[in-house]
């Protein structure tokens, strides 16, 4: 039975997540920042732990940590999968606009990696995997944070599964396409037509297309991957 730490489980891909490692008999710890209510509901039906932190705040991690290894018993995997996305005119985004998208996409990674890696650093042994996008390579108009933040998700993932390669752990990446959650929910209907058309399989993609990803990467046939990013997005801009 695998310990497992989930950011963001309380909707759309870490919730898919969430389900998928409970379904396969690990524990699983999950983080959120807001949906108390839904959190609970998880709670109860899939028996995971709902832990109510804010990854953008390094103290708020440190505290969820805790709590989670103290509760699991240590970790095995973790998921960086929380985020947000800010959508307007770059001329137009304040500084705090740009900031919180940046301390919840980019650091939130970083605090979440390096509080948790220290414990598997110590058992020789981990998985993390990190949530990126597909604008974190190749950039969305109107989302230029969101895409920054993403592309720096890139250089983390690479750059930590070189740090930490040798103490037994693997880092990877997950860019998504469009996935139908909550974060698309904005969009109106033709410009998710368009970006279904600009999808080669043709169709939005679903949470649980990027869970199986990250089952593999979690599981044993990935033992010798490290430092990848692999494109769930259903062949998008190729
Ligand atoms: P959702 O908006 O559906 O869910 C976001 C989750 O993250 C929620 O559980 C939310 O908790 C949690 N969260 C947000 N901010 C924080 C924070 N500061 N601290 C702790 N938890 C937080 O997102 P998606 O499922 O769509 O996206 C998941 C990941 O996949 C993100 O990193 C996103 O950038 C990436 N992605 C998504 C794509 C898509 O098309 N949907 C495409 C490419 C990448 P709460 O419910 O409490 O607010």
């Amino acid at each position: 039975m695998r310990r497992v730490i989930i950011s963001g489980g309380t909707r759309g891909i870490g919730l898919a997540c969430v389900k998928a490692f409970c379904d396969n008999g690990d524990r699983v710890a999950f983080i959120y920042k807001n949906s108390n209510y839904k959190a609970e509901e998880i709670a109860k039906r899939y028996g995971a732990l709902p832990i109510r932190a804010d990854i953008s705040v390094e103290d708020d991690v440190k505290r969820a940590v805790e709590i989670a290894l103290e509760a699991l018993g240590g970790v095995d995997i973790l998921v960086n999968n929380a985020g947000i996305s800010e959508i307007g005119l770059f001329t137009d985004m304040s500084g705090a606009d740009w900031h919180n998208v940046i301390n919840t996409n980019l650091s939130g990674v970083f605090f979440m990696s390096r509080d948790i890696s220290r414990e598997m650093i110590k058992q020789k042994y981990g998985r993390i995997i990190n949530i990126g996008s597909v604008w974190g390579r190749c950039g969305a108009s109107c989302e230029v944070a969101y895409s920054a933040s993403k592309a720096g998700v890139r250089g983390l993932t690479m750059s930590m599964a070189k740090e930490l390669g040798p103490s037994g752990i693997t880092v990877n990446c997950i860019e998504p396409g469009v996935i139908e959650t909550d974060m698309n929910s904005h969009f109106d209907g033709d410009t998710m037509r368009e970006l279904c058309d600009e999808t080669s399989l043709c169709r939005i993609g679903k949470p649980e297309d990027v869970a199986g990803a990250v089952l593999f990467f979690a599981s044993d046939r990935a033992s010798f991957i490290t430092g990848q990013i692999l494109g769930v997005d259903g062949g998008f801009e190729i």
